[in-house]
């Protein structure tokens, strides 16, 4: 924060889109990217009489998510009615959860924003299931709004933090733990780009050093991590020139402007009961048994920090090395398959940080998607470690694999990538090499024996990667007489 006499205090409330294939009240798809309007029922329109189910799997998807946040589930829950008008809310309600929220008192371990050693401990105040609210778009040429409702309904996990975070890069790097703790627990894919999470983030300054919290501030449906940054650090900035003007805080909500990289007064902060918020008479209150919530707890798997440990003191990697290979779930057992194959842990992560990672983020798909699998790469190493390719052949042939998805074994054959055999023509290649560079041999035959190795570079990439440079260094001595 660029402000040295006041220091920020932030609390976030992020919402995220549960993984499940309906929705949250009814049968309908929970599904991203369909035509406007055709994942609707009488349940999620709001008709008159449609009556609701809850979805037994958002809730556990709920649990888990509470659960890998550090969070006590709740064995009692109830659903309330947040009463507010907006046209993408057809009910004129949301149904939410108020004062019996699926779990509370979390806390996450966010690593130093700065990529440093450090953690930082941020309180989870609560998790509470919800209804997504539907989507309105505006046609400014057209000077329409339509409202598409095929998102209305959608589960929604809103997690509430305490006020623990102290600058906009701190309130980034809790975003980004976040999404990968429920990512790792399989609850939420947390896509930002289709509206996957959104979040709210409060924020008040006070004088550095002094116990007393200012007035806060409200900045509504943030989108994307840069732009909560972003957006924090606007609104800290203006806070503190009102502060220095002499001038006091209003509380109220601001709608973040990204296009414009402001924000504006939407309202005044709304209290709780503006919301008039009421049971929900259509949803019973439900119970979660211990047995149940201990069944999900078990069934998540080995979270980021424990995995990265056990990486360091499973595989020996540099702990740096652990942290980004544990940085998607996906990776990590990309890379557990490729170390588990037998060419080795430091050459299996040497390969899936530099080539693998490269590769993937050049096709621009999920590593999923990926086209060579573990089981493609432990191939292509043992081919490596047998000394069948050369390092730079293996990675020619590691490029066709992921242009055409065939198997290494098929490529070095069809490519002619083996290591030559043959003594006559790894020779040629060294007369070739020699012949191209005639200045260089001449020093070389002079005793300038450092150029060997210029030369061996030279044989491997004229053979294409089949030379082995251990018979181009033989044969290159023989005919220079180092
Ligand atoms: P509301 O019910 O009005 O949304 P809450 O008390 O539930 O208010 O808090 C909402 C969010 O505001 C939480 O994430 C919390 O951490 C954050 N918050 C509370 N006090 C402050 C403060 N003084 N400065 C910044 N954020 C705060
Ligand atoms: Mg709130």
């Amino acid at each position: 924060m660029a402000e040295r006499e006041y220091e920020a205090v932030i609390g976030l409330e992020v919402h995220v889109q549960l993984k499940t294939r309906s929705k949250l009240l009814c049968a309908d798809a929970a599904e991203f990217g369909a035509p406007p309007n055709t994942h609707v029922c009488p349940v999620c329109l709001g008709l008159p009489g449609a009556l609701p189910t809850i979805n037994a799997r958002a809730v556990e998807q709920g649990v888990r998510a509470a659960l890998a946040l550090g969070c006590t589930v709740n064995p009692a829950l109830a659903f309330a009615r947040k009463h507010y008008f907006y046209p993408d809310l057809p009910k004129g309600y949301q149904v939410t959860q108020h004062d019996r929220p699926l779990a509370g008192s979390g806390s996450v371990e966010v690593p130093a924003e700065d990529g440093g050693d450090g953690v930082r401990t941020v309180r989870i105040r609560r998790v509470h299931l919800e209804e997504d609210t539907g989507r309105t778009l505006h046609d400014p040429g057209a000077r329409v709004t339509r409202v598409d409702l095929n998102r209305a309904g959608i589960p929604l996990a809103e997690v509430v933090t305490e006020p623990d975070l102290a600058s906009p890069a701190q309130a980034r790097a809790f975003l980004v733990h976040l999404r990968r703790l429920l990512e790792y627990a399989g609850a939420s894919d947390v896509a930002m780009e289709e509206g996957g999470l959104r979040v709210d983030a409060n924020v008040s300054l006070r004088l550095a050093g002094a116990g007393e919290a200012g007035t806060r501030t409200e900045l509504k449906n943030l989108s994307s991590f840069g732009g909560v940054e972003h957006a924090l650090d606007w609104e800290i900035a203006r806070q503190a020139g009102v502060l220095r003007a002499g001038g006091t805080v209003e509380p109220e909500t601001l709608l973040w402007d990204a296009e414009r990289g402001e924000g504006r007064p939407l309202r005044g902060k709304e209290d709780s009961a503006a919301y008039r918020y009421l049971p929900d008479p259509d949803l019973p209150p439900l119970e979660l048994e211990p047995a149940w919530i201990e069944r999900v707890r078990a069934s998540l798997p080995e979270m980021p920090a424990e995995r990265a440990a056990r990486l360091v003191a499973e595989y020996e990697l540099p702990p740096g090395q652990a942290a980004v290979l544990t940085s998607t779930r996906d990776l990590a057992d990309y890379f557990e398959a490729v170390a588990r194959g037998g060419a080795g842990p430091r050459e299996a992560a040497a390969w899936v940080l530099g080539d693998v990672l490269a590769a993937v983020r050049a096709a621009g798909v999920p590593l999923s998607e990926f086209r060579v699998r573990p089981s493609d790469l432990v191939v292509l190493l043992e081919l490596l470690r047998q000394g069948v390719v050369s390092r730079p052949g293996a990675r020619r042939v590691f490029a066709r694999m992921v242009e055409t998805g065939a198997a290494p074994v098929q490529i070095v054959a069809e490519e002619g990538l083996a290591r030559s055999e043959d003594e006559a023509e790894v020779g040629r290649w060294v007369d070739e090499a020699l012949a191209a560079h005639p200045a260089e041999a001449e020093r070389l035959r002079a005793g300038e024996t450092r150029l060997a190795d210029f030369f061996v570079g030279q044989v491997v990439r004229i053979s294409g990667g089949r030379a082995d440079p251990r018979e181009a260094e033989a044969a290159l001595r023989a005919r220079t007489g180092g």
